[in-house]
């Protein structure tokens, strides 16, 4: 008779819907009630339709689309005290005391802190009647699970995020794409490539397509790249090769700290070089389509593993974050993974780029 509802926050990635379904599916398979959770906090603070049972057939047919079915928003409300109040009384009205987060960093750092507080919310909620003394003995413990849905593959504590496969698709698909039509013209093109303050997207797509060049946030060149950039294309061309492509990542920068834009690049490459250069900025392309195989199957196991760490949890467990550690998922503690994904940001904010790398570990 557990109740567990399951919502995404943050910003949307392919898998997110592969990993609602699987966490649904392994609610009901175990005998609970199963509820969806729309347009994340705001859903559970607003309640009313926004918290929906969910069975088998709810499900079906969503593995293969991307985003995220039932919305994902941010929200200003759940970040107050009354907020998460509200939020709670919804809860509680349906008897939800096991909620799957799938979102970044934040979303989980405000699940933790929501289920610190719940008894505290709970009993406001007594004192000013809006649940009942049995209602809040029967819901007492708050259990949460984290899953990690972004393109980014920012996340501390887990090899591979939910999307960072399928966004990688899009990019290579698109410089695939560009190479034809630029070995066709001998062109130089420069591609701008998302990841905010992580290099993942940029380094793993500059290798399968080899690039010539890549420019990312955590190895910053020297301020005289401009020179080596030049250098490196043209020994390219010199031995025969009749396109360039060059890689910037969203936050490149140098390392005096100034950043370095497709802009910055395809200046460089028409005053010193000639070459017919073009930019091309991927953008939200690189969020959208359908998931990859690995972000599907990456999902699915990460949802089934989230429904039975919730099962599982005791009102003295930690709560958990459920990563990929080399070929298994694993549950590992939700917070220090959080304090050390906020570390290395503030690392690079701060351009500490060796303590961010250091700190990052291998995911
Ligand atoms: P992304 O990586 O896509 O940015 P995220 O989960 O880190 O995802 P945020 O915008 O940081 O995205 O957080 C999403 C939502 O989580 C916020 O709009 C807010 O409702 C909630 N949230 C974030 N941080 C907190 C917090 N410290 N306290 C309470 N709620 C929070």
């Amino acid at each position: 008779d557990k109740g567990l509802a399951v919502f995404t926050s943050g910003g949307d990635s392919q898998g997110m819907n592969a990993a609602v379904r699987a966490c649904v599916r392994m609610a009901i398979y175990l005998g609970c009630k199963a509820y969806f959770i729309r347009e994340g906090y705001q859903g559970m603070v607003d309640g009313g339709d926004n918290i929906q049972e969910a069975n088998w057939a709810s499900v079906s047919s969503i593995i293969h689309r991307g985003g995220t079915i039932i919305g994902s928003a941010r929200c200003a409300d759940f970040r107050e005290r009354a907020g998460r109040l509200k939020a709670a009384n919804n809860l509680v009205q349906k008897g939800i005391t096991n909620l799957v987060i799938i979102g970044g960093d934040g979303s989980l750092t405000g699940a933790n802190l929501f289920r610190q507080e719940w008894s505290s919310l709970l009993d406001e909620l007594v004192k000013n009647g809006s649940i009942t003394a049995a209602q809040q003995e029967k819901n007492s413990v708050l259990h949460i699970v984290g899953l990690v849905g972004s393109i980014d593959n920012d996340f501390c504590g887990t090899d591979m995020t939910i999307g960072t496969d399928s966004a990688l698709h899009r990019i290579i698909e698109a410089i695939d794409a560009i190479s034809s039509t630029a070995y066709s013209h001998q062109r130089t093109f420069i591609m701008e490539v998302m990841g905010r303050h992580c290099g993942y997207l940029s380094v793993v797509a500059g290798v399968i397509s080899e690039a010539d060049y890549v420019f990312l946030p955590e190895y910053p060149p020297p301020t005289d790249w401009p020179d080596k950039l030049v250098l490196k294309l043209e020994q390219e061309r010199s031995a025969g090769q009749r396109l360039n492509i060059v890689i910037v990542a969203e936050g490149a920068m140098d390392r005096e700290g100034n950043p370095i834009t497709a802009e910055d690049v395809k200046k460089v490459i028409d005053e010193r070089l000639k070459h017919d250069a073009r930019i091309t900025v991927l953008g939200h392309v690189q969020r959208g389509g359908n998931p990859s195989a690995f972000d599907r199957i990456l999902a699915c196991r990460m949802g089934a593993e989230a429904t039975l760490a919730l099962m599982e949890a005791t009102k003295d467990s930690v709560p958990v974050v459920i990563s990929l550690d080399g070929n298994q998922a694993v549950r590992v503690p939700l917070m220090e993974c959080v304090e050390r994904t906020q570390a290395v940001a503030k690392a690079m904010k701060e351009k500490r780029w060796a303590d961010a790398v250091k700190l990052r570990g291998r995911s």
